[in-house]
């Protein structure tokens, strides 16, 4: 094989694969190693194996044995393209258009087959899978509103904000007044839906800039930016009030629920964690007073 070619399929940006005719790998290309994440000392020298790189058509079935295009551009000596699957040796899936080549020596005469492979559309695969990813672990799955990891990461961001620049921000917590009445009386389904609606409406009474999750349960958690105690207490009370003017309509039968709230903003000497719990603390208060109130502290 001549040094000089292999020295440039080893620098192209397409994922190169070369086959002897025994199917033996005897070039495997950077590219290759950085698509599919298996390096050359696993590749090169060994027979082909099926299972290193695995090959799906676009409806899951398996491409290798026979099906392989380069095993069949190995035994028929045509060239192919196709755009299958390759699962990377992390675990997914990219979606790769290979072109199977016969490869033959100075004199025309077959030696082998190449395949090159290059990922289909690769800057939206990976946005596609960050996106996966982000959903996953900063959306609550129930309701599809930030989750108590995000609430986590914002608070901490918001925290250093403050303890850095003074600039301060509020907490409200909010509790589901009876929630467990709603569930006994409704069932658990019903409680479900009942979570998702309050969250979205929540969700869709604050400022894009303020930051509403889930806690937990039927817990929720506002961070509202640069405010004052007094339009932190104006914001809980919309809340409040916009919830319980929520009608949710179950088999015909017109619900309500309301919340309880407390809301406390960064005071000197504060930690993250300190005004969750103060604020939780306020959202008893607001129980022990009636529910479907506000109390700011
Ligand atoms: P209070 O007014 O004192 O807050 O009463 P409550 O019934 O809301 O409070 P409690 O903490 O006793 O009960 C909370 C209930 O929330 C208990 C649990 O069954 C229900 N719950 C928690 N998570 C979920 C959920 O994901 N789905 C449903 N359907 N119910 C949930
Ligand atoms: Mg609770
Ligand atoms: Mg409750």
């Amino acid at each position: 094989m001549r040094r000089d070619f292999l020295q440039m399929i080893d620098v192209i940006k397409e994922g190169a694969l070369l086959l002897d005719p025994d199917r033996k790998v005897i070039f495997w290309n950077k590219a290759a190693e950085r698509l599919t994440g298996f390096r050359k000392e696993d590749m090169i020298g060994s027979l082909w194996r099926d299972n290193i790189l695995v090959h799906e058509d676009e409806e899951g079935r398996d491409l290798s044995g026979e099906g392989f295009p380069l095993l069949l551009t190995l035994k028929d000596k045509m060239p192919r393209k196709a755009e299958i699957f390759v699962t990377h040796r992390r675990g997914f899936r990219i979606p790769v258009s290979l072109w199977a080549l016969p490869f033959e020596d100075e004199d025309g005469q077959v030696v082998g087959a190449i395949e090159l492979f290059s990922e289909i559309n690769p800057e939206r695969n990976i946005r596609l899978r960050m996106e996966e990813l982000e959903r996953n672990a900063l959306l609550d799955p129930l309701t599809k509103v930030p989750s108590r990891r995000h609430l986590d990461a914002e608070l901490t961001a918001l925290f250093t904000l403050w303890e850095k620049r003074k600039v301060p921000f509020g907490v409200l917590f909010l509790d589901i007044d009876h929630f467990k009445r709603f569930n006994d009386t409704w069932g658990h389904d019903v409680g479900d839906q009942v979570l998702a609606t309050v969250a979205r409406t929540l969700l869709g009474s604050v400022r894009p800039f303020d930051i509403l999750g889930r806690w937990g349960g039927e817990e929720f958690v506002g961070l509202f930016p640069n405010i004052t105690r007094d339009l932190l207490e104006t914001i809980g009370e919309r809340l409040r009030s916009v919830v319980e003017k929520t009608e949710l309509e179950t088999g015909g039968e017109k619900l309500s629920v309301t919340l309880s709230i407390g809301g406390t903003s960064t005071v000197r000497g504060d930690t993250a964690a300190e005004m969750v719990k103060r604020a939780d603390a306020l959202m008893y208060q607001s129980k022990q007073a009636g529910r479907n109130r506000v109390t700011i502290g």
